[in-house]
């Protein structure tokens, strides 16, 4: 499954009560922490899930649908929290409350723990309000000892069942509670059966499994120095104790940073009558989903094993076979397990994922839950559902994760051949989908390997807007440095390139041409693959295949031919109808704004014209217009640019089919048009070394002067942005003259432009107010000339602090905002956006920050900027038009936020306009303006 950063609004829905309140003898509530199940009736619901737990929850609802459940009792996740916050205690009256329910278990099942003839056994299992598969500890068979094991022998006739139960539970007890390694029993049960020649753990009988159970509390007894425990009570009580301290082992911690899941909330523990699966060729365990969650196929989907346990179909010891066989041997219970998992689909609307357990051809539902699913099969699945009138198109757009979008965009690798393949490193998801290729490590070498027909995957410390050709004809992009909002990544989302940035692991020798990761030293041409979802780079070739939807895009497929297209155009024409927000979409060429277009886009929200200096032959003029110390000479330069920026300008215009388009004057520092300073001595010092005199030298010398001259110590709060169009106003007036000229050509022809001129990164009115003295000069003259007006507006955008604090002033001359949040975070916070990724994951892993302030908007911190420029912006025009363009413009979670506080659109990369589309939807129904 996809990266998944942000909850569904269904599942963000508010909290139920935790806490259900039974009256007692004073008079006074006291607080329930223990719910029980069994004989179709439970004191739980689904709606209870915060505090069942999903397990627990679902366990609860199928007991009271009356389904074959066996009976048990879930121990709240406020119990877990009270576990951790009394230094791993439970106090005495929830273990009294415990009791009780074992009591009730006892009766419920005619069974007894510790007892020898009839004993009671239970599995003891996590669950908490998400589900974390695999994630935390479960303990199964729990109530055997040496005399108990006996009794089941005596009652069930069968020595073999008995034994194996017991064995299974020394070493599930022994590694969870206990905490010795699996691999001590793994050994000797290995050695038994190779002793007695067993292929199959089937094949070991009772005398050999006995052997094992030997063997096994031989293990415990070193490794513990006691005995293994005799006592039922003792190992319920350690057993419970171990799967809350599971809630907080590392994989269960780095699960929920990935997925975004509070540490707070907690597990809940189920312990639950167990039933068998391992008692003989009538019995067996198996897991399933109603539909296929790779493909979203309405087909059932799962598989099983006779006569084993639940932990053998995960463990994968033994090959499971395809459920559809178990229609051939177990047919009775086969068709009850299809009867109730499709009642259980119709009744939570929802694909269901299940455990099932058959003991002696009888079947019992174990677990319900909705199932995770693909990017592809949650747009299947959705969109079946509404046809099936099981769901309404409302309730299909809530129950799709928004990446799911973005997955369906992005190449795909065979997951087999994937998984087969060992990472080898892995950094930041920056932008998604699968890239293979050879590696280069210069942008020209991109486009020399491109040009021969070689896939190539640029591999660079950092990226800077100079190697943009090189990342335009790489299959993907890979920086060691950099986070969320680095270059390579914003650039990476926006062209739709598969990026990976913030390896840190990579010690990249870009002169020498190769990186080394993990001992192994990857050379130019050598062959990686790397997944933009995850983050995962793969020292091998694995082929990928490009998506349908883009195919469909860009007229090389048939609307008709793809099935998933309609499907995705589908959900996001529910989308629209559902959401508020307008959807803009960040791009500066016209093929970018088309594409956006075509995704959904309704406008540009940041046509950043820095980027059009690094067309093709426009950068020397560019380092010529740096260069001149003369306005004059300057002005020669601009003059040069203006038709080119121009045909820029009417390209995007026309792209837009007359919605707006906001552009951006000039924004980072002119050295960034220039080469490296190193790069630059290390020339001349080969001219001079050669001999070489004459023109070119003096050319690289005055170039490099110029360099040193432009050198700035922190050049993102340097002579960028608004200071260079007030410093060089001739930058502004020939921008200026190139929207407006274009937008005059189009009105002559006859189309509609919306201009929206923004000037970037201004803290004070006046600077605006000298600017937009520019801007309205110059437009005045144009349309002179041309004999034509048009309608445009000047804005700002609002991304640093000062701005947003003095909103109310700069509206006096801003017609609208647009925030842009990379700055704004990057000021807010102090933390450089280039730079952030050398110590986030510290940050994280401390608990400094949850997220990636970057990719996910800071509502405690930069959230009080927004909402107070939008208020102050306002108060002065209470008409102004706001929207925002940083990064955030396209992440789900963030676009909740920018629905409350009220903006009138986000604008985002073009690939990120679906998810955006379905984002906005789900806010609108998920929250209010002025929350
Ligand atoms: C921003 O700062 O949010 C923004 C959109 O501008 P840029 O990323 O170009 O600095
Ligand atoms: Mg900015």
């Amino acid at each position: 499954m996809a990266k998944k950063k942000t909850r569904t609004p269904a599942r963000a829905s508010a909290k139920p009560a935790t806490k259900t309140r039974a009256a007692g003898s004073t008079g006074r509530r006291a607080a329930k922490y223990v719910y029980f199940f069994g004989k179709g009736k439970a004191d739980g619901d689904r709606t209870m899930r915060d505090t069942l737990g999903g397990k627990g929850s679902g366990l609860a609802e199928m007991t009271n649908a009356g389904l074959p459940v066996p009976p048990g009792f879930t121990i709240s996740t406020d119990v877990c929290t009270i576990y951790y916050k009394e230094k791993s205690r439970i106090p005495a009256a929830i273990d009294a409350e415990i009791r009780q329910n074992l009591q009730k278990l006892e009766k419920v099942a005619g069974a007894s723990l510790g007892s020898t003839s009839n004993p009671l056994l239970v599995s003891v299992r996590s669950g908490a309000k998400f589900s974390m598969p695999g994630m935390m500890d479960t303990v199964l068979n729990l109530g055997l000892n040496d005399e108990a094991v006996e009794g089941v022998k005596a009652r069930t006739s069968n020595g073999r069942f008995a034994y194996d139960s017991y064995r299974r539970f020394i070493q599930m007890f022994g590694s969870v509670v206990l905490e010795i390694p699996k691999a001590a029993f793994e050994h000797e049960f290995e050695a038994v059966k190779h002793e007695t020649g067993a292929k199959s753990d089937t094949d070991l009988d009772e005398a050999a499994l006995r052997r094992v159970v030997d063997r096994f509390k031989r293990i415990v007894k070193e490794k513990t120095r006691r005995p293994f425990p005799q006592d039922p009570h003792v190992q319920l009580t350690t057993a419970r104790d171990a799967v809350f301290r599971s809630w907080m082992n590392p994989r269960a911690i780095e699960y929920r940073r990935i997925y975004d899941i509070p540490d707070h909330i907690g597990t809940a523990v189920n312990v639950q009558q167990m039933v068998f699966g391992n008692m003989g060729d009538r019995c067996a365990t198996g897991v399933g989903f109603t539909r296929n969650p790779a493909t979203g196929a309405n087909e059932f989907y799962g598989e099983f094993l006779i006569n084993a346990q639940g932990e053998d179909v995960v463990a994968g010891i033994r090959t499971p076979q395809p459920i559809s066989q178990l229609q051939k041997v177990m047919p009775h219970a086969f068709k009850q397990l299809r009867t109730i998992t499709s009642r259980l689909e119709r009744h939570y609307k929802d694909v269901q994922d299940f455990e099932f357990t058959i003991q002696d051809d009888e079947l019992y539902m174990l677990q319900t839950r909705n199932g995770k699913r693909t990017g592809y099969a949650a747009v299947v699945i959705a969109t079946d559902l509404v046809a099936e009138k099981l769901i309404t198109p409302k309730q299909a757009i809530l129950q799709i994760d928004p990446e799911a979008l973005s997955q369906l965009l992005s190449p795909g690798f065979d997951p087999k051949e994937w998984k087969a393949i060992p990472v080898a490193t892995k950094g930041l998801p920056a932008s998604p989908g699968a890239a293979s290729g050879h590696v280069v490590f210069h942008a020209d070498e991109a486009v020399k390997w491109a040009d021969q027909g070689k896939p190539v995957i640029l591999v660079r410390r950092e990226t800077v807007p100079d190697d943009i050709h090189g990342m335009f004809v790489s299959q993907g992009i890979i920086t060691a440095t950099g986070g969320m909002t680095s270059h390579a990544a914003v650039v990476g989302r926006q062209m739709g390139k598969p990026s990976v940035v913030g390896a840190g692991e990579l010690a990249i020798n870009e002169a020498g041409r190769q990186f080394t990761v993990g001992g192994q030293t990857v050379r130019e041409g050598d062959f990686i693959s790397f997944d933009g979802l995850t983050g995962e780079v793969k020292l091998a070739r694995v082929a990928s295949k490009p998506s349908e939807i883009l195919q469909v895009l860009h007229g090389e497929m048939k609307e008709k031919a793809s099935d998933i297209y309609r499907r995705f155009k589908q959900i996001l024409t529910w989308s629209d109808q559902f959401r508020r927000l307008g959807i803009r979409a960040n791009a500066d060429q016209p093929d970018q704004a088309e594409l956006a277009y075509a995704f959904g886009a309704r406008g540009i929200g940041l046509c950043r014209t820095e980027h059009m200096f690094f067309g093709e032959g426009r950068i020397p003029i560019v380092q010529r217009m740096i260069l001149a110390t003369k306005e004059q000479d300057r002005r020669a330069a601009l003059a040069e640019l203006l038709p080119m920026q121009r045909g820029d300008f009417y390209g995007v215009f026309k792209a837009m089919h007359g919605e707006p388009v906001t552009i951006r004057t000039i924004d980072p520092p002119l050295h960034e048009f220039l080469p490296k300073r190193e790069e630059l001595m290390v020339e001349i010092a080969t001219l001079e070394a050669t001999g070489k005199k004459g023109s070119e030298l003096q050319a690289k010398r005055d170039l490099l002067h110029r360099v040193e001259q432009l050198h700035e110590f922190n050049p993102m709060l340097g002579h960028r942005g608004v200071r260079l169009g007030i410093t060089y106003p001739e930058i502004t007036e020939m921008q200026t003259r190139a929207i407006i000229e274009a937008a005059c050509q189009l009105a002559k022809e006859g189309v509609k432009v919306t201009p929206e001129i923004m000037i970037p990164l201004v803290g004070h009115v006046k600077e605006l107010r000298d600017q937009k003295a520019v801007v309205e000069r110059v437009a005045a003259d144009v349309m002179k000339e041309q004999g034509v007006k048009v309608k445009y507006l000047v804005g700002t955008m609002i991304e640093v602090p000062r701005g947003a604090l003095t909103a109310d002033q700069i509206a006096t001359e801003a017609q609208f905002f647009s925030f842009g949040t990379n700055d704004l975070t990057q000021l807010a916070f102090g933390f450089s956006r280039d730079d952030i990724g050398k110590f986030l994951r510290v940050y994280q892993d401390k608990k400094i920050l949850d997220k990636d302030p970057f990719a996910t908007f800071d509502i405690d911190g930069v959230g009080p900027l927004v909402r107070t420029a939008v208020e102050l912006g306002r108060k002065t025009r209470p008409d102004i038009k706001l929207g925002v363009c940083g990064e955030h413009g396209g992440d789900p979670s963030s676009i909740h936020f920018f629905e409350k506080v009220g903006l009138d659109y986000v604008s985002c990369s073009p690939y990120r306009v679906p998810v955006a589309r379905l984002a906005a939807a789900q806010a609108a129904l998920s929250v209010k303006v002025g929350d």
